[in-house]
C-alpha cells in the first residue's frame, strides 16, 4: 500500500483520517499535534523546566522521547525525568532500568524517587496492611511524590504521557458517574501555589500511534500493566470507546471536543479554590490535611494495631 501523501510505502493506516501514511508523514502528523496540543493549552512557555512523569512505560517512554526532539534545542526551556518507585515486586525494577536507560540515551537529567524511602512503606506493604485498594494508595502518594519532587526540582510544568484514550475515557466515565465536579478537574489549570501544572502534550493522538511512534524510533517499549491494576468500570468504557471508534473513526475525537467546548462552563460552575498548605507535610491540600497524609496515619495506626497483637 502507498502512502496518501507520498510515494513511499505505507507503514500506518489512520483510520479518523481514512489515509495511509508512510513512515516519514506518520511521524509527521503525530509530531504536529503534539504541538498542536502544546500550543493549544500554553503546556510549554518560554523559560520553562519541564519536568516529565517517566514510569517507563510505553506511553511516558514517548513523552519524553518526542519532548526532547520538539523542544529538547530549545535553550530556555530545560527538562528533568521523574521515575516513582512505588514498590510493586517484579513489575517496578524492569521499567526503572528503563527509564534510566532512555533518559541517558536522551542525555536527559532524572530522579527516582521511591515509596519506601518517603513514606516508610512499599506499595505491596501498605496493600499488606491497609483496608483501601492498591489504586488508592498509589494514585494518592504517586502524585503526593510527583508534585513534591517536581517542586522540590525547580519544575515549573509536570507533564504526563496521558493519550488520546485515556482522556476520552476520564472524560467519559465522569460523565457516566455523574461526576462533573471530577470532569471540571481535567480542565488545564491556572497556576496555584505549591502545584505544578500538570500538562499532556499526547492528549490529541491515539494510544494505537504513541505505539507506532515508539516503534518506528526503536524506542524500549514495555505493554506489561501494574499487577494491581483493576479498573473494571474503566474497562468497560475503554472497550465500548474501542468499539465505537472502530465502527465509527475519529469519535474518540468527538468525545475531546465536547469536553473542550464544555470548558468555560465548567470552569464557572468549579472556580478553583485557594489551596492551602498541609498542616504535617505543607503539600497544597484543600484544607486541613492533605489526602497523603491522612493514609499514612491509617496505614501506621493499622501496624501498631498489628504489632499489639504478637
Ligand atoms: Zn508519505
Ligand atoms: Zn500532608
Amino acid at each position: 500500500m502507498k502512502c496518501s501523501l507520498c510515494d513511499r510505502r505505507a507503514v500506518y493506516f489512520q483510520r479518523h483520517s481514512n489515509r495511509h501514511l508512510c513512515r516519514r508523514h506518520f511521524i509527521e502528523d503525530f509530531e504536529r499535534r503534539v504541538k498542536l496540543a502544546v500550543r493549544k493549552f500554553d503546556m510549554i512557555e518560554k523559560n520553562d523546566r519541564i519536568a516529565i512523569a517517566l514510569s517507563g512505560g510505553k506511553d511516558s517512554v514517548t513523552l519524553a522521547y518526542v519532548l526532547h526532539k520538539l523542544y529538547g534545542k530549545r535553550r530556555d526551556l530545560d527538562f528533568v525525568a521523574i521515575t516513582v518507585d512505588e514498590g510493586i515486586e517484579g513489575y517496578r525494577p524492569p521499567t526503572v532500568e528503563i527509564a534510566r536507560r532512555v533518559t541517558k540515551e536522551l542525555g536527559m537529567d532524572h530522579v527516582v524517587v521511591s515509596f519506601k524511602d518517603h513514606f516508610g512503606m512499599t506499595l505491596d506493604e501498605m496493600v499488606q496492611r491497609g483496608d483501601k485498594k492498591p489504586c488508592t494508595y498509589c494514585g494518592v502518594f504517586r502524585k503526593h511524590l510527583l508534585n513534591k519532587t517536581a517542586r522540590e526540582l525547580g519544575a515549573t510544568k509536570l507533564a504526563t504521557g496521558h493519550n488520546l484514550d485515556d482522556v476520552t475515557q476520564t472524560i467519559l466515565l465522569n460523565f457516566l458517574n455523574a461526576d462533573i465536579e471530577r470532569l471540571a478537574r481535567l480542565v488545564p489549570q491556572r497556576v496555584q501555589r505549591g502545584l505544578i501544572m500538570r500538562v499532556k502534550p499526547l492528549r490529541e493522538v491515539y494510544e494505537k500511534e504513541v505505539v507506532v511512534y515508539g516503534l518506528l524510533h526503536n524506542l524500549p517499549l514495555t505493554f506489561d500493566e501494574c499487577p494491581y491494576s483493576y479498573f473494571p468500570v474503566r474497562a468497560t468504557v475503554r472497550d465500548f470507546l474501542y468499539e465505537f471508534e472502530n465502527k465509527y473513526p475519529g469519535r474518540k475525537y468527538s468525545v475531546l471536543r465536547s469536553f473542550e467546548k464544555l470548558i468555560p462552563c465548567l470552569k464557572e460552575m468549579y472556580p478553583q479554590i485557594e489551596l492551602q498548605s498541609c498542616e504535617r507535610c505543607g503539600e497544597p491540600t484543600p484544607r486541613g490535611i492533605c489526602q497523603a497524609c491522612k493514609l499514612l496515619e491509617e496505614l501506621k495506626a493499622s501496624r501498631e494495631a498489628a504489632s499489639n497483637e504478637v
